[in-house]
């Protein structure tokens, strides 16, 4: 089993606190990078045919500027040169001032059963100083004509440690969210990141981040608030209704390799992991000449139990030990270093895998990183 992952490297316009690959000056070359994306689809096709593709995912930057017709080109591609008969899940991320009721029924037509809508937050003040192309109203709206258009697979983003979020707000916030009837959320704690407009106003002092504690006191309210309401978190920032997993994404956590297409794409062959340039007009270029413009890593054993701990922690399976002891020959310090983390209340390890507790959830990326391997 795998997945497909396309990247759509272009955005209407560049959110302050985003560094991910995407452009906001495309339309000219807009058909010559459809056209790169097919033909890497195509490229690629020998090296999966093994494969049952299971889900497709198509990411960016925004997707959900392509029209339902230049989504089923892509789908099509897919459809003629993979072993794809059986995809279950095709998600589509989109900006809720791109989801008209006319492009919603197009995408669906097209084939797309999921929909990832950005809303991030329900505050205009908020969505203007993050420079989002959405109003609140349209936050709202996307969703409702997403439920009036037949999507029952639906998630929206939303961010909280956003500066100036007080508790009170961020739980009015999750109490709309909830209101909408959506039967997924993911919930991520904005980081500040290098290089971006956010990172210069926190070093002039125009904008003053949430502190540790601030964002650790949202994201329990998030847990709490989400399970009062009957999600279960079965990620660490995803949470579900009746079982309503992103399939695409649990693929990815628990190791399953996936096909990624488009400029900066990473993926993952089960054995290499490969990532193509980060530059639209050099991807066109080399794709245009036969060549797949990749960088590939063979990933060694460390690298993938750091990996499988690194994912696999964050999620309500945890790691499975048997997975991790095939690839780790006996190392008693490192059962020293789990043994300690059990002892403080964060992991539990049950007969088959080993877990973070609520606390542990907390401490998610700190414990993974204390319990790789180094050297
Ligand atoms: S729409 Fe998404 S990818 Fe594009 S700039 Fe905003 S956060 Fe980044």
């Amino acid at each position: 089993m795998a997945g497909i992952y396309i990247h759509i490297p272009f955005c209407a316009k560049q959110c302050t606190y985003c560094d991910f690959h995407f452009s906001t000056t495309f339309e000219s070359y807009r058909g010559n990078l459809l056209k790169a994306l097919s033909s890497e689809l195509q490229l690629r096709a020998p090296s999966w045919q093994k494969e049952v593709i299971e889900t497709v995912y198509f990411g960016g930057g925004t997707p959900s500027l392509l029209s339902g017709a230049e989504i089923e080109a892509l789908l099509s591609t897919i459809y003629a040169n993979y072993n794809a008969s059986a995809v279950k899940e095709i998600t589509l991320e989109c900006n809720p001032d791109d989801c008209s009721t006319d492009q919603l029924i197009a995408w669906k037509m097209a084939g797309v059963n999921r929909l990832s809508i950005g809303i991030q937050s329900f505050t205009n003040e908020q969505l203007s100083w993050m420079n989002r192309t959405h109003t609140a109203h349209e936050g709202f709206t996307a969703v409702e004509r997403a439920i009036a258009v037949g999507f029952d697979q639906l998630t929206v983003d939303l961010m909280y440690g956003l500066p100036d979020l007080s508790q009170q707000a961020w739980l009015e916030q999750l109490n709309r969210v909830i209101g909408l009837g959506v039967n997924h959320i993911s919930a991520y704690c904005l980081t500040i990141e290098e290089k971006t407009v956010l990172a210069s106003w926190v070093k002039s002092g125009k904008i003053h981040p949430s502190n540790a504690d601030q964002q650790s006191e949202q994201f329990e309210l998030l847990v709490s608030t989400l399970a009062k309401a009957g999600f279960e978190q079965y990620e660490i920032s995803n949470f579900a209704k009746e079982g309503k997993y992103s399939q695409h994404n649990t693929a990815y956590w628990q190791g399953k390799k996936y096909v990624a297409i488009g400029p900066s794409a990473h993926g993952y062959d089960g054995t290499n992991r490969y990532w193509n340039v980060a530059n639209n007009q050099l991807y066109i270029r080399q794709i245009e000449e036969g060549v797949l413009p990749e960088t590939v890593e063979e990933l060694t054993n460390q690298d993938r139990f750091n990996e499988l701990l690194m994912v696999g922690l964050r999620t309500k399976w945890g790691v499975s030990k048997a997975e991790l002891k095939a690839l780790l020959v006996h190392d008693e310090d490192w059962y020293t270093k789990l043994e300690s983390w059990k002892q403080s209340g964060t992991v539990v390890e049950t007969e088959t895998h080993i877990l973070l507790t609520s606390s542990g959830r907390l401490l998610a990326d700190a414990i993974a990183s204390d319990l790789f391997v180094i050297g």
